[in-house]
């Protein structure tokens, strides 16, 4: 990418985020007067059954890393593992409003189930270290879903991950995304124990060209709302989104 074109692209994402975060202002103005807000990502995309060749090529992956790690071995490819770690009482809250956008990234990535994920199962102590590699296949693969978020990792069902925290990948167990971690540090910092959690998705296609196709929401905006609430330690409080005030 020469450079006029990078600088064109990057002062486009920036109008971008302005944008979105000016959105999630707007759509925050239903919440109670002053609370601090977090505009994060959301999806609504439809259940469908999980397609038959992603599971035979999740469990073709699952074969393998459970063999190695039975084995004792290293994987090969291990992700390198986020080290943020939250500490906000509303985070459990704001990633179920969101329903789980960054699930999408388990599809390609085997639900992040790794030979260091399952060594770790191994030698945690947990009664389900000590099955054996075909026995912990079944098992894991017992517990697709009937019904999974389309396009999203197979495990990503209508309530959130059918699987228990303790068998989930460590990137599922430490990963926040970037807007969380904006979210977390602006209520560190003005000590709000509650925040008003907005999420927007894009539905982005691709045109006849092969170019990206943003279908524009009801209100004109780029960014579609999916949810509105009052997150804290006490749940996710839904907002109506009929309350949104003015754009001033
Ligand atoms: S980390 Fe971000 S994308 Fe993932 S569920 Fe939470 S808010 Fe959504
Ligand atoms: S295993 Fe669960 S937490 Fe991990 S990507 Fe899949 S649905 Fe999300």
């Amino acid at each position: 990418m020469g450079r006029r074109r990078a600088r064109e692209v990057s002062e486009a994402e920036e109008r971008r985020r302005v944008d979105r975060w000016e959105t999630g202002r707007r759509h925050a103005s239903a919440g109670p007067a002053g609370a601090e807000f977090a505009v994060l990502p959301g999806q609504r995309r439809p259940l469908v059954p999980p397609p038959a060749d992603a599971i035979l090529a999740f469990k073709t992956h699952l074969d393998h890393v459970a063999g190695l790690a039975a084995a004792g071995l290293e994987g090969e490819h291990e992700p390198t593992l986020p080290t943020w770690t939250p500490d906000t009482p509303w985070i459990d809250a704001a990633c179920g409003a969101c329903r789980g956008a960054c699930c999408a990234e388990g599809r390609t990535n085997h639900a992040f189930l790794t030979v260091a994920t399952l060594n770790e199962l191994r030698l945690s102590g947990h009664p389900d270290g000590a099955l054996g590699p075909a026995e912990l296949v079944a098992d894991i693969l017992a517990r697709i879903p009937s019904e999974h978020v389309e396009g999203s990792c197979l495990f990503h069902g209508s309530t959130g991950c059918t699987l228990p925290r303790h068998r989930r990948g460590q990137m599922c167990n430490r990963y926040y995304c970037g807007p969380m971690k904006t979210a977390d540090r602006r209520a560190v910092e003005s000590g709000s124990d509650r925040l008003v959690v907005v999420g927007l998705t894009r539905t982005v296609s691709l045109g006849p060209g092969g170019g990206r196709v943003v279908a524009h929401a009801s209100d004109g905006t780029d960014d579609e709302l999916v949810a509105i609430g009052l997150a804290s330690a006490a749940g996710f409080e839904p907002i109506s989104p009929s309350a949104v005030g003015s754009t001033t």
